[in-house]
């Protein structure tokens, strides 16, 4: 737990920023996706559509041409005859006539009896007509058919198939086989929807992330800002630059902020004037009774009794100049200090008490470490330290205070091996008037906050329950290693 001027804090939390890249590139990816499938479904089909009808007409338009009585003359061997050549010829004017691959005829049996490319002797079977047979089922019946799209070489074809009728009945059918030339602008076609999606995400996560750090920039302004109020720190101020309603919650903080630290201020002035109006009837007092004991004879009772009551009011006095240190508007005088000399005048005044509860104590502070603060307002500080640390060993221990310099500031440790604190102890440690003592003011770490805070410094609690407490104070060793001019 640390008090003091602001540290590094927690690392921001950045969700709002990826669910904003998120959800955006979701939707991007979604709306882009769908309808570029739907656009590419839509163009495949009715592309394959105008393929298979385009096929299906070319072999109709072959077919028609055909008369089923002249195939029978077509036997195996008769290659050379003329009429073979004649009707080759016609199906190859056919063939350049449409831009076909190879346009063919066959009987019931699959087997060849025209072909425009030439190597397919009359009678043999067509072995790639085994794989529509289904198609061809179809043919056989009357109708016209068409093959699903195949590959030869990687190059994509389908084949159109047309009766050919003779006396009603059909005896041969006639395929024509074309290159699907769509098939590769379909291709291009989803590569571009793929790219577009693409660059549609990147500029989507762009966009967000721009949208998002924005919206998140002031979020964290204020995150910090509030943090700093709950520690106790409420001299900056909460500056929101949008006009938005997050500018609207950094308003409302401000607004928070300054009437904390006007009640602060009445609070501190309250106190300081209750505190005042009791000490001067307080010294009273003590005069009186202390007149009142000197009369008295040694022995008497009634001197024990007013004995009793002087020691009181000497303890309410105390508890009152602590509440007049935590009023007093503190204005710090910084200068280079040597830190040696502070820890030895706070354990001077705290001789007797640790003496009387048995406590070792042991100081380990160069003499020539110095730090850039008030003195005799950190050895107010070191004083509320040790004495915390003394009684919280009331039957014996350690407290061993410590300095170093560590990167341009002055460490001061207060340790001890007492009973040490609980997580909800250590969570109100500065809060004024929190105490856990029957007679306690709760006001001697509130005190230390507050003037740790006006020296640029900073105080962390290391602290175990069983095991002891180390308050270690960050003290700026310069003037300029610490903004002290910006005050
Ligand atoms: P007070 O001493 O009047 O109780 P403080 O503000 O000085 O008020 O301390 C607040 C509380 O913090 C104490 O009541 C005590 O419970 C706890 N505390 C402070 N320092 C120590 C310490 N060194 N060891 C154990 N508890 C401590
Ligand atoms: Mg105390």
């Amino acid at each position: 737990m640390t008090k003091g001027k602001p540290t590094s804090g927690e690392r921001p939390r950045t969700r709002i920023g990826h669910k904003l890249i998120l959800s955006f590139v979701l939707l991007v990816m979604v709306v882009v996706g769908l309808s570029g499938w739907v656009l590419f479904e839509l163009t495949d089909r009715s592309l394959e559509r105008q393929m298979r009808d385009h096929l299906v007409s070319v072999a109709t338009l072959v077919s028609t041409n055909l008369s089923g009585n002249v195939l029978r003359y077509l036997h195996p061997g008769r290659e050379h005859s003329t009429l073979y050549r004649t009707l080759v010829g016609k199906l190859q004017r056919a063939e350049q006539g449409v831009g076909a691959r190879q346009i063919f005829v066959f009987d019931r049996q699959y087997r060849s009896l025209l072909d425009t490319d030439g190597l397919m002797p009359i009678g043999r079977e067509y072995p790639k007509l085994l794989f529509h047979r289904q198609e061809l089922e179809r043919v056989w019946k009357g109708h016209t058919a068409h093959s699903v799209l195949f590959y030869d070489d990687d190059v994509p074809y389908m084949t159109g198939y047309a009766p050919i009728f003779h006396d009603g009945e059909v005896v041969a059918a006639v395929g024509v086989e074309i290159g699907a030339g769509f098939v590769d602008s379909i291709r291009i076609f989803g590569r571009s929807v793929l790219i577009f999606a693409g660059l549609g995400a990147l500029l989507t996560v762009g966009v967000a992330w721009g949208l998002a750090r924005t919206l998140t920039r002031p979020i964290q302004k204020l995150v910090e800002a509030a943090r700093e109020i709950g520690r106790g720190n409420m001299g900056q101020e909460v500056a929101t630059a949008s006009d938005d309603e997050i500018g609207y919650l950094g308003e409302t903080m401000e607004e928070m902020r300054r009437k904390l630290v006007a009640r602060d201020a009445q609070l501190r002035l309250m106190l300081g004037g209750v505190a005042h109006e009791i000490r001067n009837p307080l010294g009273s007092i003590e005069l009186y009774a202390g007149l009142i004991a000197g009369d008295l004879p040694a022995g008497d009772e009634r001197k024990q009794h007013i004995e009793k009551v002087i020691g009181e009011v000497r303890r309410l006095n105390r508890v009152i100049s602590e509440f007049l240190e935590f009023a007093r508007p503190a204005q710090p005088q910084p200068q280079p200090t040597a830190l040696a000399p502070l820890v030895a005048d706070a354990a001077f005044l705290l001789a007797p008490e640790m003496e009387k509860a048995g406590i070792q104590y042991e100081m380990h502070v160069a003499p020539d470490l110095e730090a850039y603060i008030d003195g005799a307002k950190i050895e107010r500080v070191l004083i509320n330290l040790m004495k915390n640390a003394v009684q919280a060993m009331r039957d014996g221990g350690h407290l061993v205070v410590r300095a170093t310099a560590e990167g341009g500031e002055a460490i001061v440790e207060v340790a001890d091996d007492g009973p040490g604190m609980s997580e909800e102890v250590q969570a109100r440690l500065f809060e004024p008037f929190f105490t856990t003592k029957e007679k306690g003011s709760g006001l001697g770490m509130a005190v230390v906050g507050l003037i740790v805070e006006e020296n640029r410094g900073q105080i962390e609690i290391d602290s175990r329950q069983g095991e002891g407490t180390v308050c270690r104070l960050r003290l700026p060793q310069s003037k300029d290693g610490v903004p002290w001019a910006e005050s």
